[in-house]
């Protein structure tokens, strides 16, 4: 199961609603904050997350309205918070402007904290035996744009009924079996793994992409997933701003929805020039499974379906 925070839904300045992009994925233990716009510690208070085991975080691209936060939080960080490690990943344009910030933050003092900037190319960037994530190339304004694919593993369910049927005794033998093992029975016979497990499951898939100005290269890595948080800054009537601005109108980021066969779309970078629900309506027309989440609402993401929690 996957969670998901939204911290900040604002397109480029906050509004009254709604802060600057940020947003919380859990995993079991890990959390990962992608981007970290103004204001963003804050918002991180408010929902209750607070700063605990906030050890990674992965930009989508250099903006502002996307990293401003940090010289805020690691700020925080270095002083007050008991974090011992910071983790940054982004492309090298990101983590330029990023290393700027944090010189007129630590202006080189030494801080408690190890800061590491870890430049992201495409591909697997985090992974334990649970997840991964990877990195994908997006197109935006500036170079080195990413997004990020949280990929839960594949696993192959235990069928208890067989496991009973041969005499698997309950107890560490099953573990073994799960972990690869082959074990072998009181009375001589032995039993694999493909005795007792099942066909390989596909592990929940959430992808989160933070401005990007076309779909067409998402598709392949968007295939079925359970989720899909994306961009939303402006409506048809203004594709040709979009375009101009490389940002996409809430028609395109469903149809991206449709085409890929997405479970689920979440709509952020909500500009001010629109209403929640006219963006919504956009996207609804041609995707029905939409949200576009306020600050502070927290998602559950499972094989079952999208179910909000809080907010
Ligand atoms: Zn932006
Ligand atoms: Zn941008």
């Amino acid at each position: 199961m996957f969670e998901i925070v939204f911290l900040g839904t604002s397109a480029s300045a906050p509004s009254v609603e709604r802060g600057l992009s940020a947003s919380l994925v859990l995993y079991r233990d890990q959390r990962f904050l992608v981007d970290c716009g103004e204001g963003t510690q804050r918002q991180l208070l408010r929902s209750g997350m607070g700063f605990r085991k906030l050890d990674k975080i992965l930009l989508t691209h250099g903006h502002l309205d996307h990293i401003l936060g940090l010289g805020g939080m690691v700020s925080t960080f270095s002083r007050w918070e008991s974090i011992e490690k910071l983790s940054l990943y982004g492309g090298q344009w990101a983590l330029e402007r990023v290393r700027d910030l944090m010189h007129v933050v630590l202006r080189g003092g030494e801080v408690d904290m190890q800061l590491d900037l870890i430049p992201v190319r495409p591909g697997v960037i985090w992974q334990d035996s649970a997840m991964s994530v990877t990195a994908f190339p997006v197109s935006h304004r500036g170079p080195g744009c990413f997004g990020y694919l949280f990929q839960e593993a594949t696993r192959r369910p235990f069928l208890e009924e067989r496991a009973e049927e041969l005499g698997v005794p309950r107890g560490p033998e099953r573990r073994w079996l799960v972990e690869g093992q082959t074990i072998t029975l009181p009375d001589g016979r032995q039993v694999g793994p493909d005795d007792v497990l099942g066909e390989p499951l596909q592990g929940i898939k959430v992808v989160h992409v933070g401005d990007a100005g076309r779909t067409r290269n998402l598709v392949e890595v968007c295939r079925d997933a359970d989720a899909l948080v994306i961009e939303a800054t402006y409506l048809s009537r203004e594709a040709d701003m979009a375009s101009r601005f490389g940002h996409l109108t809430a028609a395109q980021a469903a149809e991206l929805a449709v085409r890929a066969n997405v479970k689920h779309l979440f709509l952020v970078h909500i500009s001010r020039r629109y209403s929640e629900r006219d963006i919504r309506r956009e996207a609804r027309a041609i995707f029905a499974n939409t949200t576009v989440p306020r600050d502070l609402d927290m998602f559950r993401i499972t094989k079952g379906g999208v179910e909000k929690v809080t907010g």
